[in-house]
């Protein structure tokens, strides 16, 4: 509580830039974000991971003083990060006041990002202004359909009577008969889980018109919104982002670009290509509220629409287009649960991610849609009786209600799209 209290004049700055940058024009914006880098940088080149990146460049000739500068330096990657052992440098160094969060990993490998414990709000105020720009108040109640985690934000955002949550896990007359009661203002949740609620409330013929859909985690396609718009008759928010820089981006509530959060990432859009006949390029962002574990000129994976126009909206933030990002199937059981890749990722976080961090390398979802089953595949840092007793323990805690089995492999199948799943339907 007092270091929350420590904490409050750095918010109140964050949340100032926040709400201010995109009336910035260009330039103002620019020197913001070559300031913030230079602190960023000099944390950086300190850190073993990044001396050896930088081994063959002499840095006292390389002076960045604009967003092309940057080009100076080389792009990592999380293979890079892995190769060269850049989380476990955090994982043995225990650094105070800093929290570890698994990503989900969209190649199924998590990957463990540590971050500064006063940063953890900042996604918060960025996911409030968006908020407000779909015409947000503090009177508009949200529910959030997702695992009920005890993260300080949503904790916060509780307290004040923001949002009320139903965990992810629940039948789907349930969630419906809690929005029925609760009608809240707005919704929380991925882009395929409300698939499923639109197709489950058309089923049943169930109707509810929220103010706005605020969705994160997933790849939404122009089909996808245009599906979801429809049916809820609202406009959704597509939060875009990862934990390597969190809320990265969010929907223009007046043409469906992406406006990127500037005072807190530089994103460069690079290796520009045509994809039938529209432009396409990889995401490289570089974080600049994350000192501890710096990520500097990062290549995601991820693939955008480039637009360079900027916004007809009027906000002066840069844009971006559609993301191609990870795009994971989802599994119908025959007693009519409905699982997506929330739903494993959730429950595998605590015990698998957090509590035993190098136990597997990658796993993966496989269901066979002729005999329903599910099988679990898993890929060990190091298969032995011991770590195969932990995955057995895990499965048996966290899955005893969803038939399953597993097996330990030593390599996993990409899918037939060229495309890593998580979660993989096999017809
Ligand atoms: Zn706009």
């Amino acid at each position: 509580m007092i270091r929350l209290l420590f904490n409050i004049p750095f918010l109140i700055k964050h949340a100032y830039l926040i709400f201010r940058f995109e009336s910035w024009n260009k330039s103002k914006i620019e020197k913001f974000q070559i300031k913030q880098f230079k602190k960023i940088f000099e944390k950086a080149i300190k850190l073993p991971f990044y001396k050896e990146i930088y081994k063959d460049i002499d840095l006292s000739t390389i002076h960045i003083n604009s967003i092309a500068d940057l080009q100076k330096l080389p792009i990592i990657h999380k293979e890079l990060c892995r190769k060269l052992k850049y989380e476990d440098y955090f994982i043995s160094n225990a650094i105070p006041h800093t929290i570890t969060t698994p990503t989900s990993g969209s190649t199924g490998k998590p990957f463990h990002i540590q971050i500064p414990a006063r940063i953890e709000m900042i996604p918060a105020l960025k996911v409030l202004y968006a908020m407000r720009q779909y015409g947000w108040n503090p009177t508009w109640k949200g529910l959030e359909i997702w695992r009920e985690d005890n993260s300080t934000h949503k904790g916060f955002m509780r307290k004040l009577g923001l949002l009320q949550s139903i965990s992810i896990f629940k039948p789907l007359d349930e969630i419906k008969e809690c929005i029925e009661q609760k009608q809240p203002d707005f919704l929380f949740c991925n882009r395929s889980f409300y698939m499923i609620l639109a197709d489950y409330f058309e089923r049943i013929g169930f109707s509810y018109t929220p103010k706005f859909l605020l969705c994160t985690a997933e790849e939404v396609r122009p089909e996808h919104r245009q599906r979801l718009e429809t049916f809820f008759n609202a406009k959704l928010l597509n939060i875009y982002g990862c934990m390597e820089s969190p809320t990265l981006a969010y929907t223009c509530p007046e043409c469906n670009n992406m406006h990127i959060f500037e005072s807190t990432a530089i994103v460069e859009v690079v290796n520009k290509r045509d994809i039938d006949g529209e432009t396409f390029g990889d995401i490289v962002l570089t974080n600049l509220t994350n000192n501890i574990m710096p990520f500097v000129r990062y290549k995601t994976g991820d693939v955008v629409k480039v637009i360079d126009s900027t916004c007809t909206c009027g906000r002066k933030s840069q844009i971006i287009g559609d993301i191609i990002g990870r795009s994971d199937d989802v599994i119908h059981l025959p007693d009519g649960r409905v699982l997506n890749y929330i739903h494993f990722w959730q429950r595998f976080r605590k015990p698998l991610l957090i509590d035993n961090p190098y136990l597997i390398q990658q796993y993966k979802v496989l269901y066979f849609k002729e005999t329903n089953t599910i099988k679990f595949l898993f890929r060990l840092t190091r298969p032995n009786s011991e770590t195969e007793e932990i995955i057995q323990s895990i499965m048996q805690n966290a899955f005893n209600d969803i038939q399953h089995t597993y097996e330990i492999v030593d390599t996993l199948p990409i899918s037939k799209s060229g495309k890593y799943k998580i979660v993989e339907i096999i017809e």
